[in-house]
C-alpha cells in the first residue's frame, strides 16, 4: 500500500517546507506581506473527562497566503467562497498548532509536541503555555506521536538537539516509525522530500533505545488511551481514543486541516496528505465515529481552544468548538 507514488503526490517543496517547520519558504519571494496571526492570550484550556483532565496546549498560529496548490481537487475560488461564507480572510489562512495534554491518575501524557524553537516566530509556544497551566517540562511522563510531519515532532528536541521533555518516552506508531526510517526509501524519496526524512532522523537519532516505545495503530497505548489507525495523511497517520467514566475524547491530529475547509468538505484534499484517497476515506470513517459516539473533539490544526463537538453539515461536517 505503500508505494513511490505516496511520496511523489505528498511530496514536493511545500512538503519541505512544512516539515522543516516554518511555512514562510511557501510563499514566494514577492507574495504580500499578510501579517502576523494573533495568538491566543491564554494559550491552554483544560476540560474534564470522567476521571482525567485533558488539556489543549496552543504552540502557535501560522499565516500563509492561500495558494492554488492548498486544496488540491477544488479551484482556488471555490475554497474562497467556502471562507468567505464563513467570514475568514481569503487571501490568507491561519493554521494553529494545538497539542493534547492527558492528566490522568499520576500520568502526564502529551500528544504531539510543536515546533519548539525550530519553527516561525508566532510558534514555539508549547511550553510556556504548559506552565501557564501549572506543569513543568519534567512533569511529562510520556510523548506520544500521531505523525512524523514536522509541526508534530520538531518539539521533541529544540534547535541544540536537547531533548524538550527529557523524563519522557516516546510513543510512535509503528507504521509511521517504519516508513520514515527506512534509508533505503529516504535514498529513493525526489531530492525535495529528502528533508522531510532528515527531520525525523534529527528527532530519533541517539535516542536512548529503552526511552522509544512503538505501537501498533488500533492497539490501547495507555489505560483508557486507545490508537486508531488514520492512515492516509501519512502512512502511519494514527488518532487517539481516551475514554474516563463513559466519557469520550477523539483526538484527530491531522484528520482535516483547518475545519473550516476540510471538515465541511471532507471529499477535498490539503496538500499535506500523502495519500489523498485513504485520507479521504479516513477522514469520513472517524468523522461518523466521533458524530455517533458523541464524541468531545480536538484537533492539531482546529481552531483554539481546539476542543469542541462535531456535527453533521450538508455533505460533510462542522466543527463547533467549546465556548
Ligand atoms: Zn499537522
Amino acid at each position: 500500500m505503500i508505494n513511490r507514488r505516496d511520496l511523489f503526490v505528498g511530496g514536493g517543496a511545500a512538503a519541505v517546507a512544512y516539515m522543516a517547520g516554518s511555512f514562510m519558504p511557501l510563499i514566494a519571494q514577492n507574495a504580500p506581506n499578510f501579517g502576523a496571526p494573533s495568538v491566543p492570550q491564554v494559550g491552554f484550556r483544560k476540560q474534564k473527562l470522567g476521571d482525567m483532565e485533558i488539556i489543549a496546549l496552543n504552540d502557535g498560529i501560522a499565516r500563509r497566503g492561500l495558494a492554488a496548490e492548498f486544496v488540491r481537487n477544488a479551484p482556488l475560488a471555490e475554497v474562497q467562497a467556502v471562507l468567505k461564507a464563513q467570514n475568514l480572510p481569503t487571501e490568507y489562512i491561519d493554521v494553529p498548532f494545538t497539542a493534547f495534554m492527558i492528566v490522568a491518575g499520576s500520568r502526564r501524557i502529551l500528544i504531539d509536541t510543536g515546533f519548539a524553537d525550530n519553527g516561525g516566530p508566532t510558534t514555539g509556544r508549547l511550553v510556556a503555555n504548559l506552565n501557564a497551566a501549572g506543569f513543568k517540562v519534567d512533569d511529562i511522563d510520556t510523548v506520544i506521536l500521531s505523525h512524523y510531519h514536522g509541526d508534530h515532532i520538531n518539539g521533541v528536541r529544540n534547535k541544540a538537539g536537547q531533548l524538550v521533555f527529557p523524563k519522557a518516552k516516546l510513543m510512535v506508531p509503528s507504521v509511521e516509525h517504519a516508513f520514515w526510517m527506512d534509508d533505503a526509501r529516504m535514498a529513493a524519496a525526489p531530492e525535495a522530500m529528502r528533508g522531510a526524512f532528515q527531520g525525523v532522523r534529527r528527532i530519533f537519532n541517539g535516542l536512548p533505545a529503552d526511552q522509544l516505545i512503538q505501537f501498533e495503530p488500533g492497539k490501547e497505548v495507555l489505560p483508557g488511551i486507545t490508537s486508531v489507525a488514520a492512515f492516509g495523511h501519512t502512512p502511519g497517520h494514527s488518532l487517539f481514543r481516551v475514554e474516563s467514566k463513559g466519557e469520550k475524547f477523539a483526538y484527530l491530529a491531522d484528520l482535516t486541516n483547518i475545519p473550516e475547509l476540510f471538515a465541511r468538505n471532507p471529499d477535498w484534499a490539503v496538500q499535506f496528505d500523502m495519500n489523498p484517497d485513504a485520507a479521504r476515506e479516513t477522514r469520513r470513517k472517524i468523522f461518523e465515529m466521533v458524530v455517533n459516539e458523541k464524541m468531545l473533539a480536538g484537533g492539531f490544526h482546529f481552531p483554539f481552544p481546539a476542543f469542541g463537538r462535531v456535527e453533521k453539515l450538508g455533505n460533510g461536517y462542522d466543527f463547533k468548538p467549546v465556548a
